[in-house]
């Protein structure tokens, strides 16, 4: 990619081999019982007044997974003063010195694939292909961030100095990083965040969602193993008003990165703002209400495989998501036909077998919202296709894939997290009427066409006020240092993750002046 680095190449699944050893490792995994525990100066505290509580399998609810032992005042308290401390040494660490150990943990981390996998599956639900897709973006982002770090952190910039003085540019970490990350990309997400606000020269205390404290643990061992030092990464299991409020609150931070929802994403900038001392830099990533337009020269097989991908891979919990599907009305009939087909065949259970497509919702918080949607859509919109769960599933926190035909977007008043597909019917010279509805929704995270006409690309493509924008494709997945990712508006703040200008929000600017 010329800058000394390739993307994680992952498991090719469809190699039998390849495949048996992958599932040898994800079995031995799975047979051990994780554990996570605050992590503070490198050190796991089970010791403090805070309760544990057994994490369960949302395949299966009687499966218990692992034990975590959530933060207490006195970690959160001990966390914020290491990491103070540990500042100084740590931003001044050679760049190079910071982009050698996020590859060591690179290294590690690929390594470790069918564990980790095994993780993912078990305490988040993601079929195997989601596995290694969420283990080979982390790596990716730990590669991709050591190169930034090196390329941007080095050197000062010398600016021009018409006046006969010196000028120089240097970045420098800027403190505490506050990282709190949402529960679907329990590894990549969480790595992500981390990796970039330590390369930058920030220590780091990281929040992971309640509901996948397991997998975070297990990525922060892997960092300190690969010599981050102890104090200048903590990890803090909790929910987000009893770990991640305070730190927010405390005046030692220096910076917040957020990764979930635009409701507590508002609250935490509200926060913030309410804050006596300095304003502080808040990088959110939130959800979005993703569209995808399919016109009438389009091809109807490949968009029903594309918006099955979309809507229905890792059970639809994927901020970039299908969401709203646009069809041209005289190609509609046709379109919906095809799709009601596709989504027949998919197969909905256990993550850890290949022949899943759709594996478990998080959780049964997540579910009874599912179902309300679901119902409230039954009696409201004419349904498509509603899949019905088998006996396998009985266990577990399951949706079936539904399809519901709906007048507007207007008819959704935000994102449906999970396997819930709409779609709007759309009068050919009424284009522009569709995309307006599109940016008035107000996010703009991502968005698909589907046509064969160039034009109309490049029509949609200028008017929709979204991040990542897809043709002839499906809209999820994208790839670090090749795609990067990220919305605006509703859906986010920018800097884009997994691109050249995410680390740089992470550090401050200082110009060095010396009359010579
Ligand atoms: P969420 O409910 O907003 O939670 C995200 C994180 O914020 C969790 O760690 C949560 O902790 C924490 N939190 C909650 N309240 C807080 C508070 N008062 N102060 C500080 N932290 C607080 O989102 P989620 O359900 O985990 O994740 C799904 C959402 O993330 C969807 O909207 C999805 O679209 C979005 N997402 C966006 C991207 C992107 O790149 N744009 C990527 C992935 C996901 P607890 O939940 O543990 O309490």
């Amino acid at each position: 990619y010329g800058e000394g680095r390739v993307n994680s190449r992952g498991v090719d699944l469809s190699d039998p081999q390849a495949l048996a050893a992958l599932g040898k490792e994800m079995d031995r995994a799975a047979a051990q019982s994780w554990e996570a525990t605050p992590i503070v100066g490198g050190q796991a505290r089970r010791d403090g007044k805070a309760a544990s509580q057994q994490v369960m399998d949302p395949a299966d609810n009687t499966r218990v997974v692992g034990e975590v032992t959530w933060s207490d005042q006195d970690t959160i308290e001990q966390a914020l003063a290491r990491a103070e401390r540990a500042q100084w040494d740590w931003d001044n660490t050679p760049a190079a010195r910071r982009a050698d150990i996020l590859r060591r943990a690179a290294d590690d981390m690929e390594s470790r694939m069918g564990e980790l996998m095994a993780m993912c599956t078990r305490e988040a639900g993601k079929s195997i292909p989601d596995g290694v897709a969420e283990v080979r973006e982390a790596v990716d982002f730990l590669r991709y961030y050591a190169v930034q770090a090196e390329r941007n952190f080095s050197e000062p910039q010398v600016m021009p100095g018409p006046t006969g003085e010196r000028n120089e540019l240097y970045l420098r970490g800027r403190g505490t990083f506050v990282c709190i990350s949402p529960w679907n990309f329990p590894l990549a997400i969480f790595t992500g965040q981390v990796s970039a606000a330590l390369a930058a020269g920030n220590c780091v205390i990281a929040k992971p969602a309640e509901q996948t404290p397991l997998i975070a643990a297990a990525a922060v061992r892997i960092l300190h193993r690969a010599g981050v030092p102890q104090d200048a990464l903590h990890l803090l299991p909790g929910d987000g008003p009893g770990v991640g409020a305070p730190l927010i609150a405390d005046p030692r931070i220096a910076g917040v990165a957020f990764t979930g929802s635009v409701e507590t994403a508002k609250l935490i900038n509200r926060k913030l703002a309410e804050r006596d001392g300095p304003i502080l830099p808040f990088i959110a990533e939130t959800g979005g209400q993703n569209a995808m337009i399919v016109d009438s020269s389009a091809l109807p097989e490949q968009v029903a495989a594309d918006v099955l991908y979309s809507a229905f891979a890792s059970a639809g919990q994927r901020c970039s998501a299908l969401r709203v599907l646009f069809v041209q009305d005289d190609v509609a009939d046709k379109m919906i036909n095809m799709l009601a087909g596709a989504m027949d065949e998919l197969k909905v259970g256990d993550p850890a077998l290949l022949s899943t497509d759709v594996g478990p919702v998080i959780d049964s918080e997540a579910r009874d919202m599912l179902e309300g949607h679901a119902k409230a859509m039954a009696n409201q919109a004419r349904t498509i296709r509603r899949l019905e769960l088998g006996p396998e599933c009985a266990n577990g926190t399951f949706v079936a894939p539904g399809a519901f035909e709906i007048d507007s977007i207007n008819r959704l008043q935000r994102e449906v997290f999970g396997p819930i597909l709409h779609v709007v019917r759309y009068q050919g010279g009424h284009l522009d009427k569709v995309i307006d509805a599109i940016n008035a929704t107000g996010y703009g995270l991502t968005h698909g066409i589907h046509t064969r006409i160039d034009h109309v690309v490049e029509h949609i493509s200028r008017r929709i006020k979204v991040g990542n924008c897809y043709v002839n494709r499906n809209t999820i997945g994208s790839v670090v240092g090749v795609q990067p990712f990220g919305g605006e508006g509703l859906s986010g703040t920018g800097p884009k993750a997994g691109g050249p200008h995410y680390m740089l929000r992470f550090a401050t600017e200082r110009t060095l002046t010396i009359d010579t």
